[in-house]
């Protein structure tokens, strides 16, 4: 919220509370009280959501995020939040302090706090039947509907309700608003916060006040020419048109959405209905509720423009403005697509804006419930960013407005325009506070959707579903995501043949689904829902398995620079009270999980151990989420061609197609060898992409491309040493080789996948890029010089990684496959003493002058080793004795497998 620079608010303290004035008694006061129904259903819905009270979360970290944020709201003073209410509307104050912060007196949009507590206060009764929060809503309710009686004495026009002058509003239709009040904004969250405490509690007077208030917009607007319109919705208004649209799906009543749509705001609707990405510059959170009202307007219309215009929104903000933690936004604003290394600040991830993503995420999959991606980002958004934006440590749940992702950031720590850092009872009352109490008495809404007999699990959490349609109980146990696996086991009336669907994410290779400990013969693919449908006994239990692995996550506009996750769950850091001056230094190969019952990892950045666990658990200490990671890579020279493998035109895309091309030193050649249990992951340098087979083909012939490291088993290749330093790639999904189209030799030509027929266009040689240290298996440490010698002749040893020039060997291509490795400190090339080719040969180095035992080749080995073979009598690089002691002498051996045999390229 908003673009204006605000002032720190000073603190306002409570001199007294006063004492809570008496409820209305409600009719209805049996828990979970039934939801007042819309009069129109909406278009075009594939699932539907239950009720927020047919879904209870059981002990688990969401159920802690809502009991603390319960406790909030059953706290908070509501003469408090109606004081600026009253005075507005020129009534007794009745003693209560103002508040502070975003709420303050003067403060210009104040009033527009108390629309989410109605909301957070509405769903707490919805959910559980909490009498506390039923009847301040109710309270708050009749007092502003007294507000609102009052407009007469207060000089108002009917139905008017805020905390501000009604002029605020003819300044802003003039635009000669300039106090920085976003006036629309602020009636926007009071008639959303009306319409859920109508709809939840059964309130006609919210229900009436919301009538009259929307009546007042109505009037309001429909004066106004449509370029004035335009003129007005330049400044933020909120949810405006979404709200309205509810309405009108609510009642049936026409005027509401004629009015829903005078809130289309044309510059942004416009590009986004081509598919324009402009969204650079925009006010982030200013955007989103407009495309949650374009989702509302398509359900209530049918008018696919509107469906495009959120579908579009929605695929841009996800790919090329999200951070890997699924928060938008620096500085409140949209940068440059995809421009996320380049703007990693403390005031990234505003909270709003993944509370209505997680919005709009749902209105979208309700669309489409087949596209599991949906969820894949919804359950990406709340378990890093939103779960993890309130305070475990506080009472209250109180919240970060922006989490920062600069190197050594920490939630918490400023900046909050307005005042704060976490949000407080009575002083801060920004907008995040707002969506923070919202978003944590919902966070069950999302797990269960139905349409007809069939049930759809869209995230794994801790929670009992009462299907009371069915006569159905689900209760779901898992400790997700630290466990990998979790269990539905469905109760009641479940007898006759009725469907389950699960939704696999698109990271889980290898998930199974089992029906009584019998793993299912069903359909189980990564990014899409896995189906049973079967008759059910009550008792029966449906485990689902989702296999989780470490991935690295390059962003978008610097492949150097990555983040780390774990299944759903992305990692950070722990640097204590350690500020960085900038990204930590990753040896990504070095990251390793240290614990079976918790996400606790350790990893070697910047030369030191770092401990890693989930980002959602980032609290009361300085993290990094990204790390910049300069990765050994390696080219991949075809046998029959010489040329290398590329990505066609540099693309960093999706679907770039693989090629062969000039050893020209472009970092589209460069590729980092991931290893993936037996088989390894080719991720492109450039694009951060791993080679794959279009379409996961298994056909001779089939196209070979870069593509996200989604997981499936296309991108994982078999690396198959053909003893004469060439290689097979395998493919894993399809056992076809990497090969070149038609045995092409020509510059360009399409990779394929082949049959194993022998041809050399099946064959790959491996040639380090870059100066890089040659680590040992069997000892950990690195090759280097005697004393840093530069001397002919200085003695090659292995030694600890300590940084020092001569661990540095750089390969130079030589004729015939061989390359020559030259050490970064003294300019001389690996060779043997007296060229001998006897086992147990001392290594040492030598100036470059052609012999042939300076030429050596890579021969894979396995877990992304390599034995490095001499030329001259095909011996191998080893260490006296397989010593794994510091100084031990390299020589040559016979190939025969032992551990010190194997290296690696770091
Ligand atoms: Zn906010």
């Amino acid at each position: 919220m908003p673009s204006f620079p605000l002032s720190r608010r000073g603190l306002f303290q409570a001199a007294g509370v006063t004492a809570v004035a008496a409820v209305p008694a409600l009719a209805a006061t049996a828990a979970h009280a039934a939801t007042v129904p819309p009069a129109r259903s909406d278009i075009g819905v594939g699932a539907y959501a239950f009720d927020l009270g047919q879904v209870q979360l059981t002990s688990g970290r969401l159920l802690d995020n809502q009991n603390r944020t319960l406790a909030y709201l059953r706290f908070v003073d509501v003469d408090r939040l109606l004081y600026n209410f009253r005075a507005n509307h020129k009534l007794s104050t009745n003693g209560a302090a103002a508040t502070g912060g975003w709420d303050a007196p003067t403060f210009p949009f104040r009033t527009h706090v108390q629309g989410h507590f109605l909301t957070a206060w509405a769903q707490a009764y919805a959910v559980l039947g909490d009498p506390t929060c039923r009847d301040k809503a109710a309270y708050m309710v009749a007092e502003l509907a007294k507000c609102q009686a009052n407009n007469g004495t207060a000089g108002f026009a009917a139905g008017y309700l805020s905390g501000f002058p009604e002029s605020d509003f003819t300044a802003l239709e003039a635009g000669t608003l300039s106090n920085g009040n976003v006036p629309y904004y602020v009636i926007h969250k009071t008639l959303a916060g009306l319409l859920d405490v109508w709809r939840c509690l059964g309130s006609t007077q919210a229900r009436d006040v919301l009538l009259a208030l929307a009546g007042w917009v109505d009037t309001r607007t429909a004066r106004l020419s449509s370029t004035q319109l335009q003129s007005v919705l330049n400044t933020e208004f909120g949810g405006m048109n979404e709200v309205l649209t509810d309405l009108y799906q609510q009642t049936g009543d026409g005027r509401w959405l004629t009015a829903a749509q005078r809130f289309d705001h044309a510059a942004v609707f416009t590009p986004l209905a081509a598919n324009t990405d402009q969204l650079n510059g925009l006010h982030a959170n200013t955007q989103v509720p407009k495309w949650i009202g374009a989702a509302r307007e398509y359900k209530a219309t049918g008018t696919t423009r509107y469906r495009d215009i959120a579908v579009n929104a929605w695929a841009m903000t996800v790919t090329a403005h999200s951070y890997v933690i699924g928060g938008n936004s620096q500085a409140e604003h949209f940068r440059p697509a995809n421009a996320i290394a380049a703007y990693l600040n403390q005031d990234t991830c505003e909270h709003c804006n993944s509370y209505n993503m997680l919005k709009l995420t749902r209105e979208l999959w309700q669309l489409y419930p087949d596209q599991a991606a949906y969820f894949d980002f919804f359950e990406r958004v709340l378990l890093n960013h939103v779960v993890g934006a309130q305070n475990p440590a506080d009472s209250h749940g109180h919240v970060t407005y922006f989490t920062p992702l600069n190197p050594g950031g920490r939630r918490g720590v400023g900046p909050a325009w307005g005042g704060g850092t976490w949000s407080t009872d009575y002083t801060t009352f920004w907008c995040c506070q707002g969506t923070g109490v919202e978003v944590n008495t919902k966070l069950m809404d999302s797990i269960y959707f139905y349409n007809g007999t069939t049930l759809t699990v869209n995230l794994f959490v801790p929670s009992v579903l009462t299907w009371s349609q069915r006569g159905i109980t689900v209760t779901q146990t898992t400790t997700y995501p630290v466990g990998d696996t979790t269990t539905l086991t469905v109760t009641g009336s479940v007898s006759g043949s009725w469907s389950l669907r699960v939704r696999i994410p698109a990271w889980a290779s290898g998930a199974t689904v089992s029906v009584n400990g019998t793993v299912q013969n069903i359909t189980v693919t990564p990014g899409a829902y896995a189906t049973i449908t079967r008759s059910w006994t009550s008792g029966d239990t449906v485990t689902v398995r989702l296999p989780m692995q470490l991935a690295v996550r390059p962003a978008n506009d610097n492949a150097g620079v990555v983040a780390l996750t774990y299944g759903p769950s992305v990692l950070a850091g722990n640097y204590g009270s350690t500020t960085l001056p900038a990204l930590p230094a990753l040896t990504t190969a070095s990251v390793t999980r240290t614990s079976t019952s918790s996400l606790a990892f350790t990893a070697t950045a910047n030369g030191a151990t770092v401990n890693l666990g989930p980002f959602s658990d980032a609290h009361g200490f300085n993290y990094t989420v990204y790390w910049s990671t300069d990765p050994a890579s390696y080219r991949l020279v075809n046998a029959a061609s010489g040329l290398v493998l590329g990505v066609r035109d540099m693309s960093t895309a999706d679907g770039g197609l693989a090629l062969q091309w000039t050893d020209s030193g472009t970092a589209d050649h460069n590729w980092e060898l991931i290893v993936d249990g037996s088989a390894v992951r080719l991720r492109n340098i450039n694009s951060g992409k791993v080679l794959g087979v279009q379409n996961m083909s298994t056909a001779d012939g089939a196209i070979v491309l870069q593509w996200t490291d989604n997981g499936t088993a296309d991108h994982r290749w078999t690396i198959v040493d053909n003893g004469d330093g060439t290689h097979k790639l395998r493919n894993a999904n399809s056992a076809k080789l990497l090969g070149i189209l038609n045995g092409s030799t020509g510059n360009g030509a399409q990779a394929v996948q082949d049959p194993d027929n022998g041809t050399a266009d099946n064959l790959w040689r491996f040639v380090p890029n870059g100066a890089r240290r040659i680590q040992n298996l069997g000892s950990g440490l690195v090759l280097g010089v005697q004393n840093m010698s530069t001397a002919d002749g200085g003695l090659v040893v292995q030694g600890g990684d300590n940084g020092t020039a001569d661990h540095l060997w750089t390969a130079v291509v030589d004729t015939g496959g061989y390359l020559r490795l030259r050490n970064a400190n003294s300019g001389k090339v690996l060779g043997v003493e007296g060229a001998s080719t006897a086992n147990g040969a001392r290594v040492l180095q030598w100036a470059d002058n052609g012999t042939t035992d300076h030429r050596w080749r890579l021969r894979y080995g396995a877990n992304g080793y390599f034995r490095i073979q001499c030329v001259n009598g095909g011996r191998v690089l080893g260490v006296s004795g397989a010593s794994t002691t510091a100084g031990a002498q390299v020589v040559i051996w016979d190939d025969n497998g032992t551990n010190d045999h194997l290296w690696r390229f770091v």
